[in-house]
């Protein structure tokens, strides 16, 4: 399986090593989380960030990158990619390391009062507090369930992998129809792109979808016809409906063609790009007060029912909550306030990023005049 992206079937992983402790953590990276990053470092709070994705940007980016946006405040026009950007962009004096391809999957209370949390990847996290930026839910790639996967030992089936250069010199069944894998079997065909610093490609490339029919760029669909009318790139039109392995190895798979017909096919590796899509996940086993899947918070602090937890962005419920981004960078501020009033003890005082020293340090601005 890639390392890259667990699939939903994942069950992920315990952890001996010890947990890394932080004042802030925050689940989710989309616009809600790295904006909460944003406002918990104007408030001197230092947070790591953890996402599902192997990426930065949550919906904006892995929904609707390309497409335009028209209602972020001063922004009159951006794609959800340049948001995401943007963010990130923002966040970059604030230096919060990030957790990508993981999904938080437990969170319990230590008896020193911090936040216990662990990823599917075995990273482990102990958090004076938490801020849930979840949207809706964790964005992972649908699971290949057909019998033998589950048997498949490790690095011979990938889920939507991201670098290519395991493929070379295998024989290679690329599962799917979309721009991703058509890149895919379009970068396994073609050494320069699949094994950059080699030179070498897979030693067979299958594309197999249900449909003889893609969907990609037009550039990316004439190259994939190029590398079929090649023999580069043998495009199967059919199912996978088993994965033969011997002791684990895989050695072919069982297909099924639009005749209800069944196939072998010889291959060593699968990568698998069957759609990303968010789900809940653990998030409802955690303990916390919830309303048709969404978190029940104080909309003048965003805590939730348990004391050092907020939440922000879609994952939250109030009377009032809209799911827009703009309302997701407010809900940021007033969590930051709230927690740095809960992890220093005291009231933060309200400073302006336009004249406050001590906020210039922070992002690394100087500016004659300051206060
Ligand atoms: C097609 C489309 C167009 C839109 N256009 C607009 C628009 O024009 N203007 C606007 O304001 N809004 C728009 N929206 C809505 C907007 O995208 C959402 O309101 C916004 O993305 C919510 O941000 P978020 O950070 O709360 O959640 P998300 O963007 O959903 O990000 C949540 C992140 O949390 C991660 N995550 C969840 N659970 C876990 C876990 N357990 N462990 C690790 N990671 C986890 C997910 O992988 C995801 O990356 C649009 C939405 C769609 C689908």
């Amino acid at each position: 399986m890639s390392a890259t992206q667990a699939p939903e079937s994942s069950t992920g992983h315990t952890s001996a090593v010890s947990p890394i402790e932080t004042d802030a953590l925050i689940i989710g990276a989309g616009p809600a989380g790295l904006f909460q990053a944003f406002q918990l470092g104007l408030q001197g709070i230092a947070s790591h960030l953890v996402d599902a994705l192997p990426h930065v940007g949550g919906q904006c980016a892995q929904l609707y990158g390309h497409k335009p946006i028209y209602d972020i405040p001063g922004i009159p026009v951006c794609t959800g990619t340049e948001l995401a950007q943007l963010l990130d962009r923002q966040i970059a004096p604030m230096q919060v390391p990030r957790h990508l391809s993981q999904q938080i999957e437990s969170l319990r209370q230590r008896e020193d009062g911090r936040w216990l949390a662990q990823t599917t990847a075995g990273t482990a996290f102990a958090a004076r507090s938490i801020f849930i930026a979840a949207g809706v839910g964790a964005f992972v790639p649908k699971a290949l369930k057909v019998p033998g996967v589950d048997d498949l030992r490790p690095n011979q089936l990938h889920y939507h992998p991201l670098q290519l250069d395991m493929a070379i010199g295998r024989s290679v069944l690329v599962y799917g129809g979309d721009e991703e894998a058509v890149s895919a079997a379009i970068a396994c065909a073609s050494p320069l792109s699949c094994g950059a610093n080699t030179g070498a490609g897979a030693a067979k490339t299958y594309l197999m979808h249900r449909r003889d029919a893609f969907q990609a760029e037009p550039g990316q669909l004439a190259r994939l016809q190029q590398l079929r009318d090649s023999g580069a790139i043998e495009v199967v039109i059919g199912q996978i409906t088993e994965a033969r392995h011997a002791a684990g190895q895989l050695s072919a798979v069982q297909w099924m063609d639009g005749e209800g017909n069944e196939h072998p096919l010889s291959v060593d590796m699968l990568l698998v790009f069957l759609g990303i899509s968010p789900r809940l996940g653990p998030i409802s086993d955690w303990g916390l007060a919830i309303e048709r899947k969404q978190l029940v918070v104080d909309p003048a602090t965003q805590a939730t029912s348990a004391a050092g937890i907020y939440a922000v962005g879609d994952i939250v419920t109030y009377p009032g909550k809209k799911k827009l981004i703009l309302c997701a960078f407010h809900e940021a501020a007033m969590a930051a306030f709230a927690a740095a009033e809960y992890l220093q003890g005291e009231k933060p005082l309200l400073q302006y990023t336009t004249t406050s020293a001590k906020l210039h340090g922070i992002l690394g601005v100087s500016h004659p005049g300051a206060q």
